[in-house]
């Protein structure tokens, strides 16, 4: 790929704008390129697939309100693509021109997200400008939840669902496209669909392309966000609001793809994008949010390492939950998804894994199993006082202490 940062005065260019109904899917798309508006003779850069395309699959599972009010929004109303077109053109520093119709709300909440990427990292503030207003969509008071049944939104399920504050919908984010187009990607869906169905929710099916444009040129922490916002926004008719749980807890947000002061700047007059802080801070807490849960033993699945369906219990992100499992007597889990209680030898290993991403966070379950070897309690939070146990929670601080700084003796 060219050096694209050196085009000067280019302008991420989103044409050809169109929604259609597909094989029982919304496809939200247009193409895309970098493009020279002042000069007629530069050759058009292409950015990775021809078309940006979001998606929302399995139409005729939606009932009648949600489907004629997805088939209602004007044809050339490309919405959803706008936080995805907004990060990609932050990063070419190039504006954003859409010829299509876009929500003013979200245009304008896209221009700030990116004044807040300046502040944050530096990276260039871009204007988002298209051909025409979209008009608003009706509510419809449906709420949405992004479920991935990582730990985040499990615990944020499982604790606004116990205060009468659940949702009315979950949404799922799946990988059909390429290079994440495997074929254990599909046991991993089919593991969600049977999650919300026997939890008792409908789970709306989206999916986009929009890494394809994105991975060449920032990382997936810092792009989860406004791709989820994307297609998020797809879901007009269906659901009001889009909840994300937070990463980090609250009043110890950083500066990070998703955060109270960003989250919502991806949204429309017709969807709004939630940060939910609705569940204790963190990681260890939430895994008391849903320690008891049968239903958590059988689908939590954190890992990112593996392909398949459940967790490695090998990788960092598997051995900090397991920890966090662990300090809050969640046996079931343990043994039903990462096959027993954490090693301190597997945890060990990861010294020699560099870098170490997620330091604080595991900083903060290494400190809560030193805690726990000593007796103490953690907040309130049932923590295992057995005098093995507490043997086991040295070793396992220990592990830690060796990740974290490298060279400290292993007891
Ligand atoms: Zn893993």
């Amino acid at each position: 790929m060219a050096d694209l940062t050196l085009v000067p005065s280019a302008v991420l260019l989103a044409d050809a704008a169109r929604r259609a109904v597909v094989n029982d899917t919304l496809v939200v798309s247009a193409r895309v390129r970098l493009v020279q508006p002042h000069d007629p003779t530069a050759t058009p850069h292409l950015l990775g697939a021809d078309r940006l395309e979001v998606r929302v699959h399995g139409l005729s599972d939606l009932d009648d309100t949600a489907w004629s009010a997805l088939c209602s929004v004007t044809d050339d109303d490309v919405t959803p693509l706008v936080p995805v077109l907004t990060l990609v053109a932050s990063q070419l520093h190039a504006d954003v021109v859409i010829d299509g119709a876009v929500c003013p709300v979200a245009a304008l909440g896209a221009t700030k997200a990116t004044v807040q990427y300046q502040a944050w990292w530096g990276w260039p503030a871009v204007k988002v400008r298209s051909a025409r207003d979209a008009e608003p969509q009706s509510l419809t008071g449906g709420r949405g939840l992004f479920f991935s049944r990582g730990l985040d939104s499990t615990a944020v399920l499982l604790a606004a669902t116990s205060a009468g504050d659940g949702p009315s919908h979950l949404v799922g984010l799946d990988w059909v496209d390429p290079p994440f187009d495997i074929a254990e990607h599909a046991d991993v869906w089919r593991a969600t669909s049977s999650a919300a169905a026997e939890w008792g929710l409908p789970l709306v099916r989206v999916s986009t392309n929009a890494r394809t444009f994105i991975d060449p040129l920032v990382s997936w922490d810092f792009s989860h966000v406004p791709v989820l916002a994307a297609t998020a926004l797809a879901l007009t008719g269906v659901v009001d609001r889009v909840g994300l749980a937070s990463t980090h807890p609250a009043g110890h947000q950083v500066p990070f793809a998703s955060h109270p002061d960003l989250d919502p700047l991806w949204s429309s007059a017709s969807v709004s994008i939630d940060h939910r802080l609705d569940v204790p801070s963190g990681r260890t807490a939430r895994a008391g949010v849903l320690a008891s849960s049968p239903w958590a033993a059988r689908w939590l699945a954190v890992c990112w390492e593996q392909s398949a369906e459940g967790n490695c219990g090998h990788c960092r992100k598997c051995l900090i939950t397991m920890c966090s499992l662990w300090l809050v007597g969640a046996a079931e889990i343990l043994a039903n998804r990462f096959g027993g209680d954490p090693d301190p030898g597997t945890i060990a290993a990861l010294a020699s894994a560099t870098p170490l991403a997620g330091r604080g966070v595991t900083a903060e379950v290494a400190r809560q199993l030193r805690s726990a070897a000593e007796g103490d309690t953690l907040g309130g939070l049932s923590v295992r006082k057995s005098r093995e146990d507490r043997r086991l929670a040295a070793a396992l601080a220990d592990a830690w202490d060796l990740v974290l700084h490298r060279g400290v003796t292993l007891r």
